[in-house]
């Protein structure tokens, strides 16, 4: 167990050798990428002290608990539109915040069709005290009283380890995981948790973790003869 970061890995024969960001250096016959993903938080005024207690990225996760609540869905373009709609499936009151930005006229049709209101108006800043949101502040609009507020404006690999490996990526730019050997499409590396950007919950990435050590374990086992 290293308490660092890997900075590079590269092929060196049938392994790999890796340099971490404390100057250390290593070998490995198999490679275990399982480094995550940044959530892209919007760049607005007041939202840090907020995001993980009532401002969240993931319905899934914090949701249920909203069930009730004033809320707003925030996203550029059509995408906050979008979110709104997936959750109006669960909640009464939601708002569509736009951010000075245009919604298509497919996106406002789906709007209206589930009653969602839409704000386009460009945001100021969010007000709240303690991380729980109070409000959002629109440039020369009336404010919005609101709970709780997710948004929806994408993720990227934590690193780009994956890419500097030579990993086939899917159009998320998620680490594609070849079905038959259960590696990614580099030989001797394998994904686990949310560089697949498959299902990006905590359930799952142990569970895939846990697939992962047991396809590299019948690789060893293959090699050294015990199977087939
Ligand atoms: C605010 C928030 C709330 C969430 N709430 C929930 C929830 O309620 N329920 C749920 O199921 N999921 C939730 N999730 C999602 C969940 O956290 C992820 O799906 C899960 O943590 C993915 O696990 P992982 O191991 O793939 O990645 P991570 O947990 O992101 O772990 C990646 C690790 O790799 C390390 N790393 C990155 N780069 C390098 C490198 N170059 N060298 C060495 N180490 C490196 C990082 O430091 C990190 O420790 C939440 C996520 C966030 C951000």
């Amino acid at each position: 167990m290293r308490g660092t970061g890997v900075t590079t890995i590269s092929r060196a024969g049938e392994g790999f050798e890796f340099v971490c960001a404390d100057g250390t250096a290593g070998s490995a016959s198999k490679i275990l990428l399982a480094t995550g993903l940044v959530d892209e938080l919007p760049e607005l005024e007041g939202i840090k002290p907020l995001y993980g207690v009532s401002v969240h990225h993931c319905l899934y996760c914090d949701g249920f608990e909203y069930a009730g609540k004033p809320l707003a869905a925030y996203g550029r373009g059509d995408k906050g539109a979008e979110l709104a709609v997936m959750m109006k499936y669960w909640m009464a009151d939601v708002v569509a915040c736009s951010d000075g930005t245009q919604v298509s006229a497919q996106a406002m049709r789906k709007l209206a069709e589930h009653n969602i209101p839409l704000r386009t108006e460009p945001i100021r800043h969010f007000e709240g005290a303690d991380g729980e949101l109070t409000k959002i502040v629109f440039e020369g609009w009336p404010d919005l009283p609101r709970a709780g507020l997710f948004f929806s404006t994408g993720c990227h690999q934590a690193t780009d380890l994956s890419e500097r490996l030579g990993c086939k990526r899917n159009a998320k730019g998620g680490v594609v995981i070849e079905p038959d050997t259960e590696e990614s499409s580099v030989s001797g590396v394998y994904v686990a948790g949310d560089v697949s950007r498959d299902v990006l919950l905590v359930a799952v990435a142990i569970g895939e973790g846990a697939q992962a050590a047991v396809a590299i374990n019948k690789a060893f086992l293959r090699r050294d003869g015990f199977y087939d």
